[in-house]
């Protein structure tokens, strides 16, 4: 408000200003030349009219008493001067361009002048030396008369008066000082001063249409002005009006997602005294909106955790900034939750805080849930992962006969039984990996790696997966020397996952071809089988959790869906990539790429 109210302000002093400047200050010469000339023309056929009426009357008086001829030329003159005149006024009037060239109006519009003027003077010099004293004074009456018509006709610009003035009263003035009559002489005496008066007359009428011409044109320029405010004005208040609207509405948006929000909303004074609680509030902490309004907030805190509300209350207060945190509060019956805080306070221009606005989410659920999480985590890892890997490690030696011969019936037992203890120790193994992704717990070790010999590696530890299918894993195309910086044991896990799929989808008898090849500044390691493909469909979910195209295949040849994810984490944690595509002639493609080191 304060600022709009000095921008009308500054507005207002403008006006004022180009008012004052308008009447007082320079204005444009030309522009006031032209408004002159236009004046002119303007009364130009009051001028013409007159000549041409008292220029017949005057030939009509003189007609009996004068020489024919003499009187015939006048009236002719007469004629001339107003044609001219009237031709004159024509071409101006239907001028093109009316800003063009005011001086040569004005000098055309002075010499009509001059002309009409001299004709008046003629009349004067040739008919005034009379026998009859009706004529002379008929004739003197003519002179002044016309002479003082002119004024107002050439009021706008006195240099033209001056000049019509001359024309008409020089001859005259002549003709009575010589005419050797004393009176005469003293009446050619006195009309010079007539003259000079007369002049001075206009001259004074030319200063007043020039002031007044200012003032027009100041008034005009006001006018604009104030027009121009006002339609600013009106633009303002349109815009302030659509702004409070959509203040209003976004308000009342506002208050309703308060309102219905799941989350507690409760806005506090400057001092923390509660003013105002949605529904959620009321819920989480079993009292009604007006229990709560007027109270303290501290009354939520559990009373041990005061003195850290406090600090923090004090924090904002100082900062202005909004804060979040986890606070101990305290359920109108006394039970205790755990909720997680977003205090924002409402600043003024004036940097006084007017409002405390703090949202707050009960997560004693959420935080039960983690700890239940990390028990059942804790449970996989300790208490089913130690037990079964011991099982699988007497497992393996009876199995490979080493505490001795065992009967074939309870032979083929046990190795089913270590098969499925090793797939219930992978399922274990590839959730806990999962679960450290989650948690951001997965860490790695890297160290420049020669990748060749890591993949050889492992393809002689799953040699023997392999040939449990079958299946064969051939080297097609090494890369001795090329360098990868990664975590040893997770590079391993990607191609055993790899290498175990493209095993486990190839057909029997068939070769799993591994090629290796640098690609920019990444090496590519591939896994080729001849398997059933990627249906269209499971493409965009391969990667995902639990992702297995075929739950029925899969139960027979074993896995979980984890392993794709689990390789994309570990792959993309060592700032490769991985993907897959379809073989020609059939099969399957899968690839990562690792920078090169
Ligand atoms: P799993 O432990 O089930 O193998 P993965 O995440 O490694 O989990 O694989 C997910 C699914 O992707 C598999 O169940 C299978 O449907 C498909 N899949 C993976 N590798 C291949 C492959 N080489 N050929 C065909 N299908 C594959």
């Amino acid at each position: 408000m304060n600022h709009s109210s000095t921008a009308e302000g500054a507005a207002l002093a403008v006006s004022e200003k180009s008012l004052a400047s308008g009447i007082t200050g320079r204005t444009d010469p030309r522009a006031v030349l032209a408004a002159r000339v236009e004046q002119l023309y303007g009364q130009m056929w009051l001028g013409i009219l007159t000549t041409f009426a008292i220029g017949a009357i005057a030939t009509f008086e003189l007609w009996e008493l004068r020489l024919r001829e003499l009187v015939l030329f006048w009236w002719g003159l007469v004629l001339l001067i107003t044609a001219a005149s009237a031709g004159l006024l024509y071409a101006y009037r239907s001028r093109r361009d009316k800003e063009a060239d005011p001086e040569q109006w004005l000098r055309w519009l002075g010499i009509a002048a001059l002309a009409a003027g001299a004709n008046w003077g003629f009349a004067g010099a040739v008919f005034f030396p009379s026998h009859t004293d009706e004529q002379q004074v008929f004739l003197a009456f003519l002179l002044t008369g016309m002479t003082a018509a002119g004024i107002p006709v050439y009021a706008a610009s006195w240099p033209i008066f001056a000049l019509y003035a001359a024309g008409a009263l020089a001859p005259f003035t002549y003709v009575l000082a010589t005419f050797g009559n004393r009176l005469f002489t003293e009446i050619a005496l006195l009309v010079p001063m007539f003259y000079a008066i007369n002049v001075a007359i206009a001259y004074r009428l030319t200063q007043v249409f020039h002031s007044g011409y200012r003032l027009r044109h100041a008034y005009g320029r006001l006018t604009r002005d104030y027009s121009v405010l006002n339609q600013r004005l009106e633009r303002q208040l349109v815009e302030l009006d659509e702004a409070r609207r959509q203040v209003e509405a976004s308000g009342r948006k506002l208050q309703l997602f308060a309102e219905r929000a799941p989350i507690a909303v409760l806005e506090l004074d400057a001092n923390g005294a509660i003013t105002e609680v949605n529904h959620a509030a009321e819920l989480l902490f079993g009292y009604a909106g007006g229990e709560l309004i007027g109270r303290h907030f501290s009354f939520l805190v559990r009373p041990e955790h005061h003195d850290e509300f406090k600090a923090r209350w004090k924090r904002i207060a100082e900062s202005h900034a909004s804060e979040a945190g986890v606070i101990r509060n305290t359920r109108r019956d006394g039970i205790d939750l755990l909720c997680e805080w977003t205090v924002t306070p409402l600043v003024n221009r004036e940097g006084t805080i007017i409002a405390v606005v703090a949202q707050g989410r009960d997560i004693t659920a959420q935080r039960e849930a983690e700890r239940i999480k990390k028990e059942f985590t804790s449970t996989l890892s300790h208490e089913l992962r130690t037990p079964l890997t011991s099982i699988i490690g007497s497992l393996q030696l009876v199995n490979t006969g080493i505490v001795g011969d065992v009967p074939p019936d309870v032979s083929e037992l046990t190795v089913v039984a270590e098969r499925n203890s090793q797939r219930l120790l992978d399922l274990i193994n590839d959730l806990l990996d999962i679960e450290k992704m989650e948690s951001g717990k997965l860490t790695m070790a890297p160290e420049v790696l020669a990748i060749d010999e890591v993949v050889r590696e492992a393809m002689v530890l799953n040699k023997a997966f392999g040939e449990r299918f079958k299946v064969n894993f051939e080297m097609q195309s090494g890369l001795p020397g090329s360098e990868v910086t990664a975590d040893r044991k997770r590079l391993l896990q990607v191609m055993t996952n790899l290498l175990s799929n493209a095993a486990k989808f190839s057909p029997e008898g068939g070769a799993v071809e591994i090629a290796l090849r640098e690609n920019g500044s990444n090496v590519r390691v591939a896994v080729q089988d001849r398997g059933p493909g990627i249906p269209e469909s499971f493409r965009s979910r391969i990667f995902g959790r639990f992702a297995q195209a075929d739950s029925t295949a899969t139960r027979q040849k074993g896995g979980t869906g984890l392993g794709l994810a689990i390789c994309k984490r570990l792959v993309e944690l060592m700032h490769g990539k991985i993907g897959f595509e379809a073989r020609a002639g059939g099969g399957t493609t899968f690839w990562f790429e690792l920078p090169r080191s």
